[in-house]
């Protein structure tokens, strides 16, 4: 339920709703709008009433909310949420890039990809410090030297940096050195974490579940807002399908059905998407082109020595390339009435 105020209620009777709410055993969540406020009502055991909160002075609407998810969903919050990490805005109708090398392998290799991505037009860096590795006996990552090196890069480069939050054990010291705390694809459904990602005061970025469903992605996006935490930004990275001639299937109108049924910025990870590099270009436009808010894209400046998914990473030139051509997409797309399109 979704109780909108009228644009001239007071706060009295703000409060009164809020307190009416309570005394049913329920959260009531404040959300204010440009116009008037509305108040989202969570944790309640089963369907509520519209008519009763229609008695209330200042009440002008009480919607029931159709969807399981509610903080994330377009029902409680039309706007488009814009996260902003430093002068980096993601969600603003903008294309922002990501990019950097799937692991932080020392501070020689990651400052190196960081100038050459940065050149080139990405406006953050990515790199793991603890990485999801399939076999215990494949390069782990540097841990919390990784993490030390994530921010010389951010204070050489002026880059803000995004890394991966493993587990519970690691989450608070990368909360400490990350501008944007990634939640790997094999972790959405790990409900602690999430919690924990709830409480974080740093944007999250959370990838698509390696099977997961839209409403399992978006309940799981739930988790951290229904914490505290509205800075989320969603990845799309791909799923796993019966198809070998790449390593996942990239689902691009999963973006359009995220951007109609969420008010979260959405964005694109082709290279996990394809495990190739041939593909991650043209992935990448086609992202853009959909109407992402920005691509994650990993790039090497050697990566057949690469200690993960070298085959996956572009080449510096390649990066170069792929920025041009994704730049001039967005550009096409560049229309203020898209947000309205995103809805409709
Ligand atoms: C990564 O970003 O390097 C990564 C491990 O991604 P995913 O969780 O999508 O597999
Ligand atoms: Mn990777």
């Amino acid at each position: 339920m979704l109780v909108v105020m009228s644009k001239r209620a007071t706060p009295e009777q703000i409060d009164a709703v809020v307190a009416a709410i309570e005394a049913k055993g329920c959260t009531a969540r404040p959300i204010p709008g440009g116009q008037r406020v509305a108040i989202g009502v969570l944790h309640n055991p089963g369907a509520m009433d519209a008519a009763y909160f229609m008695t209330f002075p200042g009440v002008k609407d009480a919607i029931p909310v159709t969807r399981p998810y509610k903080l994330v969903s377009r029902e409680f919050q039309p706007k488009n949420t814009v996260v902003r990490i430093g002068d980096v805005s993601i969600g603003d109708g903008g294309l922002s890039v990501i990019a950097g090398p799937c692991a932080v392998e020392s501070e020689t290799q990651a400052l190196t990809i960081a100038r050459l991505v940065r050149q080139a037009g990405a406006r953050m860096f990515r790199g793991g410090a603890f990485k999801p590795r399939t076999s215990p006996y494949s390069f782990q990552g540097l841990g919390e030297e990784g993490l030390k090196i994530l921010a010389r890069v951010r204070e050489e480069t002026g880059l803000p940096v995004v890394t991966e939050a493993l587990d519970h054990e690691v989450f608070d010291l990368v909360e400490r050195y990350a501008d944007i705390i990634q939640i790997g694809a094999r972790n959405m459904q790990n409900y602690t974490l999430l919690r924990r990602a709830g409480r974080a005061r740093k944007p999250v970025l959370l990838k698509r579940g390696l099977s997961a469903t839209i409403e399992e992605w978006l309940m799981a996006a739930e988790y951290i807002l229904e914490g505290g935490n509205p800075q989320v930004i969603l990845c799309e990275r791909g799923v796993r399908t019966f198809a070998h001639h790449s390593r996942n299937t990239l689902d691009l109108s999963a973006v359009r059905v995220v951007m109609k049924e969420s008010h979260l910025p959405v964005i694109v990870d082709p290279s996990h998407a394809a495990g190739r590099r041939d593909q991650v270009i043209p992935l990448s436009r086609a992202a853009v082109a959909v109407g992402a808010s920005g691509l994650m894209v990993e790039v090497h400046h050697a990566p057949e020595e690469a200690l993960s998914d070298g085959a996956q990473s572009l080449y510096p030139e390649q990066f170069d390339e792929l920025c041009r051509q994704v730049q001039a997409i967005s550009e096409v797309f560049r229309d203020p009435r898209k947000d309205q399109a995103a809805r409709g």
